[in-house]
């Protein structure tokens, strides 16, 4: 059985979709399970629905509205008879989300935020499937809620593999086309969970490992993955292998290409994953799977924008020491900061962060009392895999480098923009 996963830019649109038929018509779909995401932007779209609602603002019916207006409009364009009964099942969706919203009465902000958001994947699904069958392509759609079973802990529930495995292997049938959706799953007492943001990813792992599946294709609107980011790099070529290992340290660094999670059950069961391009879906695209670790054998470039560095030196000229670090990681815990560097000596410490909520000046507020803070904001972290002089310069090259670390695989270079 071959795993297919479709995001939300992939299904985007009528045409979108359509899309998703050429390319199952092309690559074969029997024994085939597609997993899917929210259309487009959906899930954004439903989170600012769930701010609303706990707002208690007056605009929560406008943006349960656009959500709606949104589907429908793909809905007019796949189908031209608003009788066929995918109208009425979109429908009954929506009238679900509706009745979940007026009714509910959990104040667990997390809980809510799953109720809500997983709309997004059980309507691409329907619609996906709807038009499936409509073009001749006989679809078994499934809830995902009945085969991956989670943890309650909402928007980043922890799988339960023996049950997830046990469901699966029973209740997914072989030599079908089967629909199902990414990101969801269902906790002990059935109630909707999510995997975290970008999840779906790792739903198609999820399935793949427990079907012993031959192989995950991620269709992406992209060639596959690049060796760089090409709206910031001439040059960027076409990865064509990947190890596992590799593909990790990547994530690790924050390539973003494929979800960090995804890549452990697949390595453990050494199953191809393959990035390839909806668009060309003949093209060979990028294989991540066991094999050499790189080919070509080219440096990688990571870039993280907008980080924070910040220099924390002892008042006193003290050393800081295991305890003071272990003080300082804590807060950064506490305040949400992502650590994305570290770099220390005698009597400084310096990291390099990001700071997306905003945190910073109330962690400062309190640093400061033990500490000499230096920070320089807006300043920007290249990692390089496998660099060479070529590529160290192409990051440095008219820019200050404010701090440098180099390990025998990996560089990293903090830099402001001159
Ligand atoms: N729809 C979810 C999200 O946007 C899951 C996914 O797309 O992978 O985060
Ligand atoms: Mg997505």
């Amino acid at each position: 059985m071959r795993v297919f996963k479709f995001g939300g830019a992939s299904v985007k649109d009528a045409a979108g979709i359509k899309n998703v038929q050429y390319v199952l018509q092309t690559v074969g779909y029997e024994d085939v399970l597609l997993v899917v995401s929210a259309m487009g932007k959906t899930t954004n779209a439903l989170e600012l629905v769930i701010k609303h609602y706990f707002d208690k603002s007056a605009e929560l019916n406008a943006a349960v509205q656009e959500v709606k207006k949104y589907h429908n409009q793909i809905l007019l364009d796949l189908f031209e008879d608003e009788n066929n009964a995918v109208f009425a099942a979109v429908s009954a969706q929506f009238a679900d989300l509706e009745y979940f919203l007026a009714h509910n009465k959990s104040p667990n902000y997390n809980f809510v935020y799953d109720q809500v958001v997983s709309y997004g994947e059980l309507i691409s699904t329907t619609i996906l499937s709807h038009y499936m069958n409509f073009m001749g392509m006989a679809t078994q759609w499934l809830d995902v809620r009945n085969f991956v079973k989670t943890d309650a802990n909402y928007r980043d529930a922890e799988v339960d593999w023996e049950l997830t495995q046990a469901n699966i292997s029973k209740n997914v049938k072989r030599k079908t086309l089967n629909i199902t959706q990414g990101f969801l799953g269902s906790d002990p007492n059935n109630f909707t969970t999510t995997l975290g943001r970008e999840g779906s990813d790792y739903t198609a792992a999820i399935f793949a490992y427990c079907l012993n599946a031959e192989s995950v294709t991620i269709w992406k609107d992209v060639p596959g993955v690049m060796n760089a980011d090409p709206r910031y790099f001439e040059n960027a070529s076409l990865l064509n292998q990947i190890s596992y290992r590799e593909a990790i340290e990547l994530a690790f660094y924050g390539a973003t290409v494929i979800h960090p999670k995804t890549l452990q059950p697949l390595q453990k069961k050494e199953i191809p994953l393959y990035v390839k391009s909806f668009i060309n879906p003949l093209l060979q695209g990028t294989s991540v799977s066991k094999g050499v670790d790189l080919e070509p054998y080219l440096p990688c470039f990571i870039v993280k924008r907008n980080q924070l560095l910040i220099s924390l030196s002892s008042i006193d000229f003290s050393f800081i020491m295991e305890e003071n670090i272990s003080e300082i990681f804590a807060l950064f815990h506490q305040f949400k900061i992502k650590v994305n560097l570290i770099q220390n000596s005698a009597i400084s410490f310096s990291v390099c962060v990001e700071d997306k909520f905003n945190n910073f000046a109330a962690l400062n507020a309190i640093l400061s009392k033990k500490f000499k803070v230096d920070f320089e904001e807006n300043v920007t972290l290249y990692t390089i895999r496998h660099f060479n002089d070529g590529a160290a310069q192409t990051v440095e090259a008219n820019k200050t480098v404010l701090l440098k670390q180099v390990s025998r695989e990996t560089m990293q270079v903090v830099t402001k923009e001159v």
